[in-house]
């Protein structure tokens, strides 16, 4: 592991950030946040949101009451459990109000729970001051490009200031706003992570400078997620036959990341609403009937 010590000490508990700490500590999602302000073309609205989990997934959605209750409740029930993130099934940066409701309430009542939020960025300079306010330490950008002529085969449209924008134009305001995020958040010594999503054909050889150029902005780890493109969970649509990259591409891919900065290769793509050690998934177990009936 080669972190710099002032990021391990932060790290050191948070499963998802630490290859020890993931067999040891347990983190959950709850799944608050329905809105989203892009479409991915990778995106079926029907799923969880794919900046952080496995798409094909749908999770229980939660009022910012029942996702507190749920976190106190899971708290109480996992000792090991350090670290609560917002992921979902949208975009949490798209819903501040319901976000930042559940991170206020959780870091006045759990203050030694870590809170991590993962967005697509558009939102993300609007939000870094009150990020830090609720001592929010690790945040998830999924960044798929620096090129706009790359974004607009990726992205068919981002709602900006109450209008729907397209193609190149909206690939631009969406890079520049992830790339001010980035920049935003390493200046106030939260930590960031990146997330890519290793689409053939269109960022794969792209990703290599992705990773260059968000080490060299603070970024602390990059994290290359293969696309996955069965049929089920929705086509990469308006391509047809877009596959996702095989095993033997994706570590090529990550090896030769690998000398600019830390890769991340254990995450699980967890479901927004995902609990318990990243081995496992808890999130049965605490259905929000059960919680209901816990009291
Ligand atoms: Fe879907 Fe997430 Fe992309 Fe929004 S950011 S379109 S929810 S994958
Ligand atoms: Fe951790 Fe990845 Fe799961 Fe998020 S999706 S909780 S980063 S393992």
């Amino acid at each position: 592991n080669h972190l710099p010590e002032h990021i391990r000490a932060k790290v050191h508990n948070h499963p998802c950030y630490s290859e020890e700490a993931h067999h040891y500590y347990a983190r959950m999602h709850v799944a608050v946040a329905p809105a989203c302000n892009i479409q991915c073309h990778y995106c079926n609205r029907k799923y969880d949101c794919a900046n952080e989990s496995r798409p094909g997934v749908v999770s229980e959605l939660l009022t910012p009451a029942q996702a507190i209750k749920k976190t106190l409740a899971v708290a109480a029930t996992i000792p090991q459990m350090t670290v609560l993130g917002i992921a979902g099934p949208g975009d949490p940066l798209a819903n501040p109000e319901r976000t930042f409701a559940t991170f206020r309430a959780l870091s006045e009542q759990a203050p030694d729970i870590k809170l991590c939020v993962s967005t697509n960025g558009l939102a993300l300079p609007e939000c870094v001051d009150e990020l830090a306010k609720h001592n929010i330490d690790h945040v998830t950008i999924t960044i798929n490009c620096i090129d706009p002529e790359i974004g607009a085969q990726i992205y068919p449209w981002i709602f900006w200031k109450n209008r729907r924008i397209r193609g190149i134009k909206a690939a631009e305001i969406l890079i520049e706003q992830q790339q001010k995020g980035l920049e935003m958040l390493t200046a106030r010594g939260i930590l960031v992570k990146v997330n890519s999503v290793m689409i053939p054909g269109i960022n794969d050889v792209h990703l290599a400078e992705v990773s260059k150029v968000v080490k060299a902005k603070g970024a602390f780890l990059h994290n290359v997620m293969p696309l996955i493109a069965e049929a089920e969970h929705g086509t990469f649509y308006g391509i047809m036959g877009q596959r996702g990259p095989t095993a033997s591409e994706l570590k090529a891919l990550q090896d030769s990341c690998e000398g600019d900065m830390n890769m991340m290769r254990h995450c699980r793509q967890c479901r927004a609403d995902a609990v318990g050690l990243l081995g496992e998934d808890r999130g049965s177990e605490f259905t929000l009937d059960k919680i209901e009936a816990m009291e």
